[in-house]
């Protein structure tokens, strides 16, 4: 399969590597936000947070917490952002599930809501409705 987390994770592509466990691998994202943004990656190959399995969902959390935790103590960081761009309009660009781990900084203008919405009367409580029916 020609997926590069995937080749990283066999060592056939070279990676910074933080932290691996027989699940999941951390590793420097190449083209970082900020210096010694993360990558959470789980090693069985799965498209998006949809079809991860429930077993590697919790391994790659808990390694999420862990590696935060070292980057935001080695970097003395106020605050930092996890998170995951699932399909290509939500700014994924390698089709193997991984978090992201992003340092940040007082006046860095890093903006991910730049105009809230409100809800016209009722449409909060159709759209819950829409929601919950696809709750197993
Ligand atoms: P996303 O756009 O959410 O799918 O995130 C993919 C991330 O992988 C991007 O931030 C890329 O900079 C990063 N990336 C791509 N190739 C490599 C690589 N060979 N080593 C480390 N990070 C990579
Ligand atoms: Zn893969």
């Amino acid at each position: 399969m020609d997926c590069i987390f995937c080749k990283i994770i066999s060592h056939q592509l070279p990676a910074e590597v933080l932290y691996e466990n027989d699940r999941v691998i951390s590793i420097l994202d190449i083209n970082p936000i900020h210096y010694g943004h993360a990558l959470v990656i789980p090693k069985t190959h799965c498209l998006d947070f949809l079809s991860i399995p429930e077993a590697d969902l919790h391994h790659v959390l808990h390694a999420t917490q862990i590696v935060a935790r070292a980057v935001v103590k080695s970097l003395n960081l106020d605050g930092f952002n996890i998170f995951s761009n699932n399909g290509r309009i939500a700014g994924q660009s390698v089709f193997h599930f991984h978090m992201h781990i992003t340092p940040r900084y007082a006046g860095d203008n890093i903006r991910f809501v730049l105009q809230l919405k409100s809800y016209q009367q009722g449409a909060m409580e159709d759209y819950a409705a829409r929601i919950r029916q696809h709750i197993p």
